[in-house]
């Protein structure tokens, strides 16, 4: 079987202490992470909730940070729904890809 990918922080306490002085730290979390089949305004009401506390979060980087790097795939982190953590996931990936039009990108060994 093959080894997961798993890209959680380092358990080392530094890694994890920034989430002790989250605004979240004592919301409930049902207002972060959608019910099943939730749709339309009670989602809509419910992610302005969490981006309103998260707006005054001082440790909102640093959640966002760790969301794109763990792929987080459910929740509210940093300020971001899942799906705009997508389309930040995919910018970061495009922009760690090798840039295909720089010079000598294509020459693949070739003399
Ligand atoms: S940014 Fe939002 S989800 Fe992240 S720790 Fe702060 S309040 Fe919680």
């Amino acid at each position: 079987m093959p080894a997961l990918a798993v890209r959680l922080p380092s358990p080392s306490a530094e890694s994890w202490d920034w989430q002790l002085s989250a605004a979240c730290r004592d919301a409930d979390p049902t207002v972060f992470f959608h019910p099943d089949n939730e749709r339309g305004e009670p989602r809509a009401s419910r992610i302005r909730a969490a981006k309103r506390i998260c707006l005054r979060c001082p440790v909102r980087a640093r959640c966002l940070n760790y969301a794109l790097e763990a792929y987080e795939r459910h929740g509210i982190w940093g300020g971001y729904t899942e799906e705009e953590r997508r389309t930040l996931q995919r910018m970061r990936d495009v922009g760690r890809a090798p840039d295909s039009s720089s010079p000598g990108s294509d020459d693949c060994g070739r003399t």
